[in-house]
C-alpha cells in the first residue's frame, strides 16, 4: 500500500461520500494528506469562512480517519493567526497554501509562514504554472521560495515540481540542501511530486532531482485527485507508472518505499534527520 501526498476537497456542497476509503483501497493507497477546501480567494464558489471548511475537512477526515487532514489557508487575510489556532485545536496535521495574489516572499506571508513553523506544523505550497484562468502563475516560480530560507525550522514542500521550471526547482532544493548542512535549524525542502507535468517531463525531471539532489529521502508521491471523485484506476496507474520510472533511474525496492510512503511521514511528523546531522 502507498500514501497519497495530494488530496483536495474541492465542492463546498460535498457530503462525506462512503465509498471515498473503498476507492482509496482499490488505487492501493492506505494513507495521505487531505486538505481543506479553498479560500475564498482562491475560489470565490467556495465562499465559506475558516470555521465552516474546518468542519468540512473534518467530516470528509472521519471516513478514513488514517489520513492527514491539512487546513488550506490565505496568509493574507486578517485573521490567518486565529485560522490556524482553529485549525490546530481541531486536529490538523499541516497546512496547505497556494500563492495566487501575493509573492511568498511578502511580509504579510512570511509572518504566518514563521507562526505555522513555530507550531511544528509542515505547510504544502504549489509550484509552476497554476492553471486557474488568472495571471497568477508567476507568484509561483520555484525561485520565489527562496526566502523561506529566512523562515526558521519550517518543514515546506512544494507540489507538482515546479513545471515547467523544474530545472530551477531542482537548483532551489540543492541551494537549501547546502545551507541545511552548514545550519540544521534552516528550513527544511520535500519534493511533492503530484502530477501536472506533462508525462514526457516525468523521467527526466525525476533523473535530475534524484541524481542531483538526492531528494529520494525528501520526495513523496501525490495524485492531485478530489475526494468527491477520487478516480483508483489513475491513482494506481500513477503508482505503477511512477514505480516503473524509478526502477528505470536505478531505485531499489526499499527506495521506492520511501518515495511512495516514508518520505510523507516524516514530512508531516517532522520525524528526519537533517542533512546536517546524517544517521
Ligand atoms: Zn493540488
Amino acid at each position: 500500500m502507498s500514501f497519497d501526498g495530494h488530496i483536495h476537497l474541492w465542492n463546498e456542497n460535498s457530503i462525506p461520500c462512503k465509498d471515498f476509503p473503498e476507492r482509496l483501497k482499490k488505487a492501493g493507497v492506505s494513507g495521505g494528506l487531505l486538505m481543506s477546501l479553498p479560500p475564498p480567494s482562491f475560489r470565490s464558489e467556495v465562499n465559506l469562512p475558516a470555521p465552516v471548511r474546518i468542519e468540512h475537512l473534518f467530516a470528509w477526515h472521519a471516513l478514513q480517519p488514517g489520513l492527514w487532514p491539512f487546513f488550506w489557508v490565505d496568509p493574507t487575510e486578517k485573521d490567518a493567526e486565529k485560522q490556524l489556532e482553529k485549525a490546530a485545536e481541531a486536529g490538523v496535521k499541516g497546512f496547505k497554501v497556494i500563492c495566487d495574489h501575493f509573492f511568498p516572499g511578502e511580509e504579510r506571508p512570511m509572518q504566518i509562514f514563521q507562526r505555522i513553523a513555530d507550531m511544528g506544523f509542515p505547510i504544502v505550497f504549489h509550484s509552476g504554472c497554476l492553471a486557474n484562468g488568472r495571471d497568477s502563475s508567476n507568484f509561483n516560480r520555484p525561485m520565489n521560495f527562496e526566502c523561506m530560507i529566512r523562515v526558521r525550522k519550517l518543514r515546506f514542500s512544494m507540489a507538482h515540481i515546479g513545471w515547467p521550471w523544474c530545472d530551477e526547482y531542482a537548483a532551489l532544493f540543492l541551494l537549501l540542501k547546502i545551507q541545511e548542512k552548514k545550519h540544521p535549524d534552516n528550513c527544511k525542502m520535500f519534493v511533492d511530486n503530484t502530477v501536472g507535468t506533462p508525462d514526457i517531463y516525468r523521467k527526466p525531471v525525476f533523473e535530475k532531482l534524484i541524481s542531483v539532489c538526492e531528494p529520494k529521502e525528501r520526495m513523496y508521491f501525490g495524485a492531485d485527485q478530489l475526494a468527491e471523485n477520487y478516480d483508483d484506476r489513475q491513482v494506481a496507474w500513477y503508482l505503477n507508472r511512477d514505480a516503473g520510472l524509478y526502477r528505470e533511474l536505478g531505485l531499489t525496492q526499499k527506495e521506492i518505499r520511501n518515495l511512495h510512503e516514508d518520505n510523507l511521514r516524516k514530512f508531516v511528523e517532522g520525524d528526519l534527520q537533517s542533512y546536517g546531522n546524517p544517521a
